[in-house]
């Protein structure tokens, strides 16, 4: 956007002004402001047409003061007001520009309808080439089941890709962690240990089975499970005799966990261990993929993750019965008889071989799809890396991780916000950024649940959620939308830390 002072006009500037403004600016709206920089109104190009068409001597009006305009009140918002709501004002009274004002009635910025129409999402779906061949593919033999050869193929090329044994598809990643930890043997009363800093969808099935929680803190260097923290937990709960039937640690953002301490101690107290790679998948740790280190392992397809079917999921694991058995459970337990026979509780939890067909299309793309989420890190750095007080999540050496999402930390003394008012900055101008997840241990549910910080009196997860922001990060973003977040954040920051120019991103 041109900057604001290119579009004020005051009472005494002429006609011929204001046009060669809107000429420069290239805006069709200038704002009449007083003495003080309040608004007085708004000028179309509309209203100076119509003011020269009322008048016979064209020399003279071009020399009026904007005076001779009238007064009218113009349709404004106050600074903070949601894109949405913006965008309704523009629609109830048909126009496409809205002047910004601050709590004195001083501009501050103009929305534009062309801005604000599409809004920008924190990570949508990105098909690509092969999803509906494969799915034509099963409407043609009538494969409409929660069986069928896509099922299969997507299973044995998940597994392939990843480089496990063997792979459950199901309907869901948070039933993936519902079987896993059933298989791994959790019942009521048990314990398992979870990562705190994570989606609820991580923690939900623990207490479906009855157990009870207990929450591990994150570390600074991975924001993932901090293995000092799970030392002393396990410890801990050996000294009592009552050590957990699972440990789960999680892969936020698209990194690993640093998962070699953490099978260490594992192993040292023989738990075994179920990992939540839904956001990691593509991602490696010491060359290995993530989601592969544990007894089990499982991945998320849900529609905001870096490949989707809509919704869906995999468990995954080198042992072939335990797999095997999965897929049992998830199909109602039902015996192999040819009548219906059944010795145990089951569950509904297959994949569709439709869905199915979704994700064999995406797995092909799913290299680039990394590739693609880390130019978008990579553009965001560049362009805001000057910046006071901003930091990114690391990625230390021996991770790869795919940047999922974009995460970042505001230290607000120095960024002149906090991580709540940037996020409402950018949801002024529809750009959907969000915090990171609250920890468990801070949630109502999870009320009471034993937890344990990285160090004694230093809680990483509580603090990473006081500062953590997660920016636009689609695959899908092109340039010119990054550009629009990017600009939204350089508009508050500290002035004398700006390095971006709008070159950067074009050039990306
Ligand atoms: C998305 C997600 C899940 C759940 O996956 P669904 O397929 O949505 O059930 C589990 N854990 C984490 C960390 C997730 O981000």
């Amino acid at each position: 956007m041109p900057d604001l002072a290119d579009i004020l006009v005051q009472r005494h500037d002429t006609i011929r002004t204001a046009l060669e403004r809107m000429n420069h600016s290239g805006r069709t709206i200038l704002l009449l402001v007083d003495g003080r920089g309040c608004l007085q109104r708004t000028v179309t190009d509309g209203d100076l047409r119509r003011f020269l068409l009322s008048n016979q001597n064209l020399t003279e009006v071009l020399n009026h003061d904007l005076g001779g305009l009238g007064s009218s009140t113009p349709k404004t918002v106050r600074s903070g007001t949601a894109g949405e709501a913006v965008l309704e004002l523009m629609n109830r009274h048909g126009i496409d520009q809205v002047p910004v004002l601050d709590a004195e009635g001083r501009p501050t910025n103009v929305h534009l309808r062309r801005d604000l129409d599409q809004p920008i999402l924190l990570s949508t779906p990105h098909l690509a080439e092969h999803e509906r061949d494969f799915v034509e593919q099963a409407f043609r033999t009538n494969w409409i089941a929660p069986i069928g050869p896509n099922v299969d193929a997507f299973e044995s090329e998940l597994a392939s890709k990843v480089g496990m044994g063997h792979a459950a598809a199901l309907s869901s990643g948070t039933a993936a962690i519902h079987l896993g930890l059933h298989l791994l043997g959790v019942e009521p009363g048990d314990r398992v240990f979870c990562s705190s800093f994570t989606f609820v969808a991580t923690a939900n099935p623990i207490r479906y089975l009855g157990a009870e929680p207990v929450f591990i803190d994150s570390e600074p260097e991975t924001w993932n499970m901090s293995p000092a923290a799970l030392s002393r937990a396990l410890a801990a709960a050996d000294a009592e005799g009552r050590l957990p039937k699972v440990v789960v640690p999680v892969g936020l953002y698209g990194q690993s966990p640093d998962m070699e301490p953490i099978i260490d101690l594992c192993h040292r107290y023989d738990v075994p261990i179920l990992e939540d790679a839904a956001e990691s998948l593509g991602a490696t740790y010491r060359g290995r993929s993530a989601g592969t280190f544990g007894r089990l392992g499982i991945y998320s397809f849900n529609g905001n993750k870096i490949i989707t079917t809509s919704g869906g999921g995999m468990l995954v694991g080198d042992d072939p019965e335990l797999i095997e058995r999965a897929r049992f459970l998830a199909t109602q337990s039902r015996e192999s008889a040819g009548h219906y026979e059944h010795r145990e509780t089951g569950f509904n939890y297959r994949m569709s071989n439709i869905l199915a067909g979704i994700g064999r299309g995406q797995l092909e793309v799913l290299d680039e799809r990394v590739r693609q989420r880390r130019a978008v890190f990579q553009r965001y750095v560049e362009a805001l890396d000057g910046l006071k007080g901003l930091d990114w999540m690391p990625e230390p050496a021996a991770f790869h991780s795919t940047r999922w999402l974009t995460a970042m930390t505001i230290d607000p003394s120095r960024f002149g916000g906090t991580a709540e008012d940037l996020i409402g900055r950018l949801a002024e101008a529809r750009i959907e950024a969000r915090r990171v997840w609250k920890p468990m241990h801070r949630q109502p549910l999870f009320d009471g649940a034993a937890y344990w910080p990285h160090h004694d009196g230093q809680s990483v997860s509580d603090q990473l959620f006081e500062i953590g922001v997660c920016l636009p990060s689609g695959s899908n973003l092109d340039l010119a939308q990054q550009g629009r977040v990017v600009e939204r954040i350089l508009e508050g920051a500290p002035p004398a830390e700006k390095t971006w120019s709008s070159s950067t991103l074009s050039l990306g």
